[in-house]
């Protein structure tokens, strides 16, 4: 096989920001005194720890600024993992005499369909919503779906695959409606969680204005740290601990709080917010620029997700490449020193072709034909230049044997 002769590029070019992103030196920054000068215990009545404590309201009353919250609504986790099953199990214990019935999509994140899925097996039922071409979840179809026992529905703001902005606030409209009814009629209301982990940066996080009950977000994909992250519990929301222990948390999430970790967490979602608007655009172009390129110099490759434009995140290019595979294109590529994945990052230890690509129509091989560009905070138009020299040589050598196959 002849690979374009291209050196590989000494910088490593870091095209998977979805997967997750550098520490923001700012972060670090603001981080740096709590490892060792400030490493009091939040629950300490003394000094040290009244120092943590102030530490922690800090990054609560900070979060709940931008989310457009009370700051007790706020639950400090580690990471988007965790708020999830906490959002999940939670919901599902305070209502378990109710033998409850729950609401997702075909698309979500592993964290989320695994969860129902041990739901399912405690005898439990969820349905699972299908999408569109495109990764859309139909409103109409959460309405058919919902049951006089359905206590939660969870909808991922944005989805990590394909990019994919579901119509959150149109269904946290539907849900006040029906609770509406519901509180009349002595029912109890359906919860509303979002999955906003891929969302935040790029999106508007007002609660209050998505009209959802619970929203998880993390650290590891908005340059903050990893295993952080935070649920917001709308008050009033019943919902039973996950972790037992120590009653830290509103007695919701206990064990030490990780001070330096959530004081990078609302650092990091600061500085997110500060940049959401100017990034976006700039991404947005770049994304533009990066998929015209690649149509031109590449046949037979197909978008998956919507079209790059305002249902889309702004820095999310999924494709299919007809009569490769993904994991060697991914592989070829890293000998490059570029580093992109093929559908999610959790698959890189999984067989199975991904869940979001079969639900949008994709046959198996287009969907294992896939390859997920994400740009991020340091990517340059010279980085995807670099990409568009060497892609399309490497497509056509890979194509060559498949043929030869
Ligand atoms: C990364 C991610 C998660 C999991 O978050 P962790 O912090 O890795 O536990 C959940 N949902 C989505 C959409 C994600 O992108």
């Amino acid at each position: 096989m002849s690979f374009p002769k291209v050196t590989p590029s000494k910088k490593p070019i870091y095209l998977d920001y979805a997967a997750t992103t550098p520490l923001h030196p700012e972060v670090k920054k603001a981080m740096e005194p709590y490892w060792q000068k400030q490493f009091g215990n939040p629950s300490s009545l003394y000094r040290q720890g009244r120092e943590a404590k102030n530490a922690l309201d800090k990054a609560r009353i900070g979060i709940a600024k931008i989310i457009n919250s009370k700051p007790e609504e706020i639950i400090f986790t580690a990471g988007g993992t965790e708020s999830i099953n906490l959002a999940i199990f939670g919901v599902a214990q305070a209502h378990a005499h109710l033998k409850p019935h729950f609401i997702t999509t075909a698309v979500e994140h592993h964290a989320v369909l695994r969860s129902f899925q041990a739901l399912e097996q405690w005898g439990y039922e969820v349905t699972y919503l299908p999408v569109d071409g495109e990764g859309f979840v139909k409103v109409q179809e959460v309405a058919a779906a919902i049951r006089p026992e359905t206590v939660l529905v969870s909808v991922m703001y944005a989805n990590n695959e394909i990019g994919t902005i579901e119509p959150i606030v149109e269904i946290g409209k539907l849900l006040k409606q029906v609770n509406f009814d519901r509180t009349k009629n002595n029912l109890k209301p359906i919860y509303f969680h979002t999955d906003a982990c891929q969302a935040a940066g790029f999106l508007n996080l007002d609660v209050s204005a998505l009209g959802v009950d619970l929203m998880t977000i993390n650290g590891s994909k908005i340059y903050g740290p990893k295993q952080t992250g935070c649920l917001y519990i709308r008050s009033g929301t019943k919902l039973a601990p996950f972790i037992h222990g120590g009653g830290q948390e509103k007695n919701l999430r206990s064990g030490t709080e990780n001070v330096p970790g959530i004081v990078g967490l609302a650092k990091a979602l600061e500085l997110a917010e500060k940049s959401r608007s100017k990034e976006s655009r700039r991404l947005k172009k770049l994304s533009e620029y990066f998929f015209k390129q690649l149509q031109r110099t590449i046949p037979n490759i197909l978008l998956n997700g919507p079209k790059i434009g305002e249902q889309r995140l702004p820095n999310n290019t999924n494709l299919s490449i007809e009569g490769t595979e993904g994991e060697a294109l991914m592989l070829y590529l890293d000998s490059y020193n570029i580093a992109c994945s093929t559908g999610s990052a959790c698959s890189s230890v999984e067989t199975d072709p991904s869940h979001v690509l079969l639900a949008i129509g994709r046959g198996r091989e287009q969907a294992e034909s896939s390859l997920r560009f994400t740009l991020g905070k340091f990517t340059t138009k010279q980085e995807l230049n670099y990409v568009l020299k060497i892609l399309p040589g490497v497509i056509q050598e890979l194509r060559k044997v498949t043929t030869q196959k």
